[in-house]
């Protein structure tokens, strides 16, 4: 395929003024080919991942945002020319390339567009409010007596593949109000986990959600039938990946569906080059006391993160994931803490989003 060389870009018709101070700036190019528009940015994160991209194709135009650590950049212009509702996104040494097909193939741009109005803003992640859309959902299915696994499809255009160990915010009207909760990104499998080629190119999502009879939310959002659209958020989360190398022990504690968060962390780390022998301890606190049950009972306490959480040194590296409800994750925080453990050996899943959202 020829690449034809871009010609100098417009300039873009609006930048931010807020800029982080002392952050080098993301910079964006663009080219082309008979059948492709191409644009590029150069973020200078060598470690940056697929994942920290979003591509959002409208008609009045495309916005790709690219996330910096706590920054996002954005690209945001009016194609010349229409291009196909699909993208292909790419992320080598921190370089990012986002592929748009071009709905005529072999017209040639002199641009690619008009900037927009959040074009080129570079700003702190934690500013911009949360977006929600109407993704729609193709599967729902048992996985326990309780538990559901929602497949849903994204809308035309955009494409959002959730970093490990990050969620999305689902918004639904309950009696008037505008009620909000936090779900983990789940494998559409633990034992096929890249089986959905959507969902790899951030094209679906998997949600594994457990009812709650009294709760707020959960009797609806379980109850959705296929067709149905959900109201989702853009993800959020501040797990780093990175984090997981040149460790010597990696420790998760999970209530109830607390395990969506680790999910994804266990596969990841599974195959990770130096991964050893993985084993799981269930604390069951509400099994009958009749029960045969042989295995550990009743709530965490000192002694179950005694027997599991390695002392820290300089031979010990350990990291402990903890998610589960606040006074679940409040114990293992302290009791960790207490055998030494500093924030720095420490990860807990947290709800960042409120839980009552104006849309
Ligand atoms: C970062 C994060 C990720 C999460 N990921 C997942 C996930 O992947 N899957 C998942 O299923 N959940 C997940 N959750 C939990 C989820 O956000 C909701 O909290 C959960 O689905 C319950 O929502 P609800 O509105 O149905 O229940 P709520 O109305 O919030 O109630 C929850 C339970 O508490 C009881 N309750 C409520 N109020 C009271 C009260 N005043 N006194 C006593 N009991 C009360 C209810 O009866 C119910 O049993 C996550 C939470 C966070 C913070």
């Amino acid at each position: 395929m020829e690449v034809k060389q871009s010609k100098p870009k417009k300039p873009a018709l609006v930048a931010s003024t807020i800029r982080p101070p002392s952050v080098e700036e993301p910079m964006q190019d663009w080219y082309q080919t008979d059948t492709h528009l191409v644009i590029v940015v150069y973020t200078r994160q060598e470690l940056l991942q697929r994942e920290f991209v979003t591509v959002e194709i409208q008609p009045n135009g495309v916005t790709i945002q690219v996330i910096l650590d706590k920054y996002s950049y954005f690209v945001h212009f009016k194609p010349t020319f229409p291009v196909k509702e699909t993208s292909v996104v790419s992320v080598n040494k921190g370089k990012v390339e986002v592929k748009l097909g071009k709905v005529t193939a072999g017209q040639h741009w002199e641009y690619h567009g008009e900037g927009l109005s959040s074009n080129a803003v570079y700003t702190h992640t934690k500013s911009l409010a949360p977006k929600y859309r109407q993704w729609i959902v193709t599967k729902n299915t048992f996985v326990s007596h309780d538990t559901r696994l929602l497949r849903l499809k994204a809308p035309s255009g955009y494409t959002m593949l959730a970093p490990i160990g990050y969620h999305i915010h689902i918004v639904h009207s309950i009696s008037g109000m505008q009620i909000g909760r936090s779900y983990t990104v789940m494998p559409p499998s633990l034992v096929e986990p890249n089986s959905d080629k959507e969902q790899e190119e951030g094209r679906a999502l998997h949600l594994m959600i457990k009812y709650y009879s009294g709760g707020t939310l959960t009797p609806w959002v379980t109850s959705v039938s296929q067709g149905e659209s959900i109201m989702v958020s853009n993800y959020d989360g501040n797990f780093d990946i990175q984090r997981l190398n040149n460790l010597t022990h990696l420790v998760l504690f999970a209530a109830g569906t607390g395990f969506t968060s680790m999910a994804r962390l266990i596969i990841y780390a599974l195959n990770m080059p130096n991964a050893t022998l993985f084993s799981v301890v269930n604390i069951l606190s509400q099994e009958s006391s009749n029960s045969n049950w042989k295995g550990l009972r009743g709530r965490i306490n000192s002694e179950h993160v005694q027997d599991y959480v390695p002392i820290p040194s300089s031979k010990c590296r350990p990291l402990v994931c903890i998610c589960g409800p606040w006074a679940y994750n409040d114990t293992v925080e302290s009791l960790t803490k207490l055998r030494g453990l500093k924030d720095e050996h420490l990860h807990i899943f947290a709800q960042t989003f409120p839980e009552q959202t104006c849309l």
